[in-house]
């Protein structure tokens, strides 16, 4: 079943810059109990397509197309429905989401207020839920009663993701919500994500630059650049064994996932994303690109399925698409 769909997405920033495309006509679904997971260097709009789903763009920030929750269009919603889902249908935590905390206010009282606004329960009630769900991201009862300045930055950041669990959620987006935290906080923390994905069919959204997280734990890989999709897939395939030279380059920045044969190739890949106020002509990643060919230069390729492979997989490469190696060399 089709939790939340992101059709024909369209996000345009205007500002001292001009105007910047940061997101450029993304697809995407996501299912009840499935986690979709979200690549790419930073710059390439994955926040910003996190964010358009609660409608937390700045008022800068021109947005088209569809975004259903439900089948509900999150983009056309009035401000009362739209409060509401923002706790019971979906909720997203940040990175650094933890400055966001009440500096005057104890922490058991912060994770327990969404608790009592949103459901008919009582303030024991709301309490004891809010104790219980610090205690699921591993902090112990006693920081009920502390302020967030008692507290570390990765405590802090523990409590942010308790509370977006707190009213029971559809859809939880975790963007690089757990980057900060120390290895094995981190393990943790996904595992209590992963959980209720399998046993509340949550729809989960994970986005990190650690690909080694995302293959481990995502159903569903997409990889983005310059504000579109370059690649879809089975999350471990995605990486390890992929179709478009960009999420290829970004696979062998990490060798872990690949076979071992592959770990005497040189990873990484120089340069930077484009800035999207000066998208080159054609493809966006042809500039950085050591496969590419004239026609590159010329059109933006679209994401199609490639022909070929078991599995269902989309690359918006045109070389892939003829199902030619993207490997980089
Ligand atoms: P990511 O999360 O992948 O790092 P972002 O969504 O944060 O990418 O940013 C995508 C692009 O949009 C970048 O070029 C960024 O500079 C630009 N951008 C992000 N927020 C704003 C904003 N409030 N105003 C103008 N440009 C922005
Ligand atoms: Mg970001």
């Amino acid at each position: 079943m089709t939790l939340l769909e992101f059709r024909d997405l369209w996000v345009t920033y205007t500002g001292s810059r001009g105007r910047i495309p940061a997101v450029r006509g993304v697809d995407l679904s996501v299912g009840a109990g499935r986690i979709v997971g979200i690549a790419g260097e930073s710059g390439c709009g994955k926040s910003t397509l996190a964010m358009a789903v609660l409608r937390l763009l700045p008022k800068s920030a021109e947005v088209s197309g569809e975004i259903l929750l439900d089948g509900e269009d999150l983009l056309r919603m009035g401000w009362g429905r739209l409060r509401a889902v923002r706790w019971t249908g979906a909720s997203i935590v940040f990175q650094g989401a933890m400055h966001s905390l009440n500096a005057v206010q104890r922490i058991g009282r912060q994770v327990a207020e969404p608790i009592l606004v949103h459901e008919r329960t009582t303030p024991a009630k709301a309490a004891a839920r809010a104790e219980a769900l610090l205690e699921r991201v591993g902090l112990p009862s006693s920081r009920m009663r502390s302020y967030p300045h008692e507290l570390s930055g990765g405590q802090r950041q523990r409590v942010m993701i308790a509370m977006a669990l707190a009213c029971d959620p559809e859809l939880i987006i975790a963007d690089e919500a757990t980057t900060a935290l120390d290895v094995m906080v981190q393990a943790q923390v996904l595992q209590l994500m992963t959980g209720l994905v399998k046993e509340r069919g949550v729809g989960l959204v994970m986005i990190s630059h650690d690909l080694s997280v995302l293959s481990a734990v995502c159903d569903t890989a997409v990889v983005m650049y310059a504000g579109r999709i370059v690649e879809r897939g089975p999350a471990r395939e995605v990486f390890a064994d992929a179709r478009h030279p960009y999420s290829a380059a970004l696979g062998a920045a990490f060798p872990v996932i690949g076979d071992p044969a592959s770990r005497g190739r040189p990873g990484g890949l120089a340069g930077d994303p484009p800035d999207p106020a000066r998208l080159p002509e054609g493809c966006s990643f042809r500039p950085r690109c050591a496969v590419a060919v004239e026609r590159c230069g010329e059109e933006s390729p679209e994401l199609l399925r490639v022909p070929g492979i078991g599995t269902v997989r989309s690359s918006a490469c045109f070389v892939a698409q003829e199902g030619e190696s993207v490997v980089f060399g």
